[in-house]
């Protein structure tokens, strides 16, 4: 007999969330300016707005954290994390930061300058800000089929290596300092890229001598996906896998809060001394210093243990069909979702969903309010809002999918509490033909403005 499947962890400890009537929340959000950010957290039901630092440690990421060494300089958990880095993703230097964003900064101070160009697959939005803000500019060159959410690619995060060379070829290589590789690609719905890929990006990268970096956050769920559609790596360990994926980098980025299950933290790993070196300067000025970087010794062991029970394969299978299971029950519905599922988050496709509401009126955020005021779910819109507008022109920026994200904490939330977010989609779903409009904004913020604008209902 095939026995059924059950995850590999039970529970220690559980946190209380609160529920809410649909009058409270059609005035929280009124009074939130339809901004899921303005939200306070007890008025959120099940709080899907994202899976970074929203995850539960294990008993033994705890008890790391009570041997974590505080010391400004050389502590032993700097020691315990660079050896987690050496031994996981292979990079000799290290700097510690204090998330991903950060790593972002210190790593783009130190090679990204006024008019370069950064190719990469749909560039994540921090990523984006802070290119945009040196007044570089990203440019996307993830395959076409990522941008159509009903084509089932196995690697919809792949990079369209004839666009990529279009752009290495137009540019000369001072102008490029980097190619951006994200893993698994967030922007077009956490979809990965195959090994396959990452040695054809490497190859156009030595044609034309220019670096590549991994925008790492979801590195470890990429592997997972490779073990499972890839011919050549199926028998490989996800450690193995791993390896085999950063070979073919220059560095990394990491957003630590998302594969390595901390709550907060970051860094940015290299084999190139000489860029540690330059690095470490704008660590210091903007992190910490070198042995910290705006981590305590005591997240840094826990990231350390993170790394670890983040790249096991059991973990991953629980973590992924988790996820799978929501799509799934979605799919069922006839409800409109990015397929194939990606490894964090399933990502409603708006356009399909509300196909009468203009784009100017905001699709996706429209779709998002209706989930939060009907079942108190927060999700988030990855949209027209999230895509800002044009730095040049000032012109919204219009982009081919308008997607509202349920992102899934990893360890935190049961399949009860999914079969709950998939009921509430399937009440919107089924009286969508009365939505008649959407949203209009009152107020937004020059930059990153989908944290903080504000919006009314039309
Ligand atoms: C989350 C994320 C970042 C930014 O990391 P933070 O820890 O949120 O600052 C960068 N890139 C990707 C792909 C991410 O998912």
């Amino acid at each position: 007999m095939k026995l059924p499947y059950a995850e590999p962890f039970k529970i220690k400890m559980v946190e209380k969330i609160h529920r809410s009537t649909q009058e409270q929340r059609e005035k929280w959000i009124k009074e939130a300016k339809y901004n899921l950010f303005n939200l306070k957290s007890q008025h959120v039901f099940i709080d899907l707005l994202t899976d970074s630092g929203t995850g539960a440690m294990s008993d033994k990421q705890w008890s790391a954290m009570m041997v974590g060494d505080e010391s400004y300089a050389g502590a032993t958990s700097f020691y315990i994390m660079k050896a987690a880095i050496k031994k996981i993703l292979g990079f000799e230097h290290f700097l510690p930061t204090h998330q991903g964003r950060a790593a972002e900064n210190v790593l783009f101070s130190a090679t990204i300058k006024e008019g370069d160009v950064v190719p990469g697959n749909s560039h994540f939005d921090t990523t984006k800000g802070h290119i945009e803000f040196r007044k570089a500019k990203a440019i996307d060159c993830t395959i076409d089929e990522a941008f159509d959410t009903t084509i089932n690619h196995p690697f919809k995060g792949n990079i369209d290596l004839d666009k990529l060379e279009k752009v290495l070829k137009k540019y000369p290589k001072e102008k490029i300092p980097m190619i951006i590789v994200t893993i698994t690609c967030n922007s077009s719905g956490g979809q990965p890229v195959s090994v396959q890929n990452m040695k054809d990006i490497r190859q156009l990268a030595d044609k034309y001598e220019v670096p590549i970096f991994y925008d790492s956050a979801r590195f470890a769920e990429n592997a997972y996906f490779i073990k499972l559609r890839e011919e050549a790596y199926k028998n490989m360990t996800i450690k193995e896998i791993v390896h085999e994926m950063f070979k073919y980098a220059d560095g990394m980025t990491m957003s630590s809060k998302k594969d390595a299950i901390v709550n907060m933290g970051g860094f940015i790993a290299m084999r190139s001394k000489e860029l540690y070196k330059k690095a470490s300067t704008f660590n210091i000025i903007y992190e910490g210093y070198v042995t910290y970087g705006g981590m305590s010794g005591r997240d840094m062991n826990a990231l350390a243990q993170g790394l670890d029970e983040g790249t096991d394969f059991d973990y991953l299978e629980a973590r992924i069909k988790q996820v799978q299971y929501l799509g799934e029950k979605c799919i069922a519905n006839g409800i409109p979702i990015q397929q194939p599922i990606g490894g964090h988050a399933i990502f409603i496709d708006a356009k399909r969903f509300l196909p009468q509401i203009p784009k100017e009126e905001y699709i996706a955020q429209t779709v998002a309010i209706e989930l939060y005021i009907v079942g108190g779910i927060r999700g988030v819109e990855i949209g027209t809002i999230l895509a800002d507008r044009d730095p040049e022109t000032r012109e919204n920026r219009y982009p081919d999918l308008e997607l509202v994200r349920l992102a899934i904490p990893r360890r935190t939330y049961t399949n009860n509490h999914m079969d709950y977010v998939a009921t509430v989609m399937k009440q919107i779903f089924d009286t969508r033909h009365e939505a008649k409009k959407g949203l209009r904004i009152l107020s937004e913020a020059p930059i990153m403005r989908h944290f903080t604008v504000e919006l009314d209902k039309l």
